[in-house]
């Protein structure tokens, strides 16, 4: 699993780290970074959760 964030459609929501903080963490200047870009398969659920409800579509998820 391969997971993105774009920083062009990024609005700094931080709907991500709520839903999966080991993977998705707010940075300093508020906006979603990618902490843990190749995840562990147990965490899929998550991940696709915080990515169909980022309200940019900003995360992408390559399986
Ligand atoms: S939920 Fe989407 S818009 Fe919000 S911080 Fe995360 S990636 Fe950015």
């Amino acid at each position: 699993m391969d997971v993105r964030i774009h920083s062009n459609l990024c609005q700094g929501h931080g709907v991500c780290e709520m839903i999966c903080s080991e993977v998705f963490k707010v940075d300093d200047a508020g906006y979603g970074t990618v902490v843990k870009p190749n995840p562990d398969e147990s965490l899929a659920a998550e991940v696709s959760e915080a990515a169909s409800n980022c309200p940019e579509s900003a995360i992408s998820v390559t399986w």
